[in-house]
């Protein structure tokens, strides 16, 4: 079968491997749609150590072509998304319901203490509790029922109420895909803040309800004037200097959410009397569950995430060089592969 690895930094090459078996537990999925995620990239510049070489990609969705002896509950033909976090289950965090904070954490070419072969390939095998049915959903859109789950996991950690004023700081592909679910989890105002023309007036299309350019003003004093107080302030960029903007426009009673990757060795100014007088909370989300997976598929399958907006480019397994190349210089949103191309 054909797949693309990362064999160095900056360096991706297609070639052809042996189809994999899957184990008694396991599925054999043929990958029809395949995300490229900001992950991916990391993998491939370095930015995130890794050993190579490494099949990447770890959001996808397709078909079940062969099924492990074990496994009763799926058929060849079967059409799913796989969810690439396999946790142990058996920590305390796995038995706690948050798999994502497993202490033994294997991923399907997503980022984790183990890194297995992921989805930039024809074919990928995963253990049966990793996948969801789809329905007739299209594979594209399918395939972002992993970066959905995530978006998922992190409204729960800041504990929407109906109604409640919400700013998103970055407009990038996670910050407009984080507009949507909020808007599905009924938040009641949402404002985003972000310096590019094109990507507020994405965010306006997708849901948001202001846009401010945080170059141009004072995003605090801006978003006190549009809407008042800040019951939840999400920085999806994953700066330092946004994570202090975000801590700085949230209101008193109000929560920060970490949502976008800071470099590990970042740290940012707090003021502890602002949390303590104004019973603020900081927060941070990481990864998905098994729970919010199934979630984003539910989502997806209804028609709340409009995913066609966001995607801008589309490749074969060849393209996907091509694909960080773009990523790199910051052209378009999400990008797609799909390995039967
Ligand atoms: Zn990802
Ligand atoms: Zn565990």
């Amino acid at each position: 079968m054909r797949t693309v690895e990362l064999t160095d930094t900056h360096t991706v090459e297609v070639g052809n491997t042996t189809r994999p078996e899957p184990a008694r537990d396991e599925l054999l999925v043929e990958v029809n749609a395949c995300g490229v995620c900001t992950t991916d990239l990391h993998m491939y510049t370095g930015s995130l150590a890794v050993d190579y070489p490494l099949v990447p990609g770890h959001e996808s969705a397709g078909d079940v072509v062969e099924v492990g002896d074990d496994i009763d509950s799926y058929r060849v033909g079967d059409r799913v998304a796989i969810n690439p976090s396999v946790p142990c289950n058996e920590c305390r965090a796995c038995k706690s319901g948050r798999e994502n904070l497993c202490h033994d954490l294997t991923s399907i070419g997503g980022a984790a203490k183990h890194i297995i072969d992921g989805a930039f390939a024809e074919y990928v095998t995963v253990p049966a509790g990793n996948v969801e049915r789809i329905g007739d959903l299209d594979y594209r859109t399918a395939a972002f029922a992993e970066p959905l789950g995530c978006v998922i996991n992190g409204i729960d950690q800041v504990d929407l109420t109906s109604g409640e004023t919400v700013v998103v700081v970055g407009a990038g592909f996670i910050g407009l895909l984080l507009v949507q679910t909020l808007r599905a989890s009924g938040a009641g105002t949402i404002v985003v803040s972000e310096p590019v023309a094109e990507r507020r007036e994405l965010a306006l299309e997708v849901g948001a309800d202001y846009t401010l350019d945080p170059t141009d003003e004072d995003p605090a004093a801006a978003v006190t004037e549009l809407v008042g107080d800040v019951d939840v302030a999400i920085e999806a960029v994953g700066l330092p200097q946004t994570i202090e903007q975000a801590l700085d426009l949230t209101g008193p009673g109000g929560r920060t959410l970490v949502f976008g990757v800071p470099p590990e060795d970042a740290t940012v100014e707090l003021a502890p009397f602002d949390l303590f007088f104004e019973e603020r909370e900081v927060l941070g989300s990481y990864s998905l569950t098994p729970n919010t997976f199934a979630r984003a598929v539910a989502l997806l399958q209804n028609g709340r995430i409009d995913v066609d907006t966001l995607v801008t480019d589309e490749f074969g397994l060849d393209g996907l060089a091509e694909a960080f190349h773009q990523m790199e210089n910051r052209e378009g949103l999400k990008k797609m592969v799909y390995p039967g191309q």
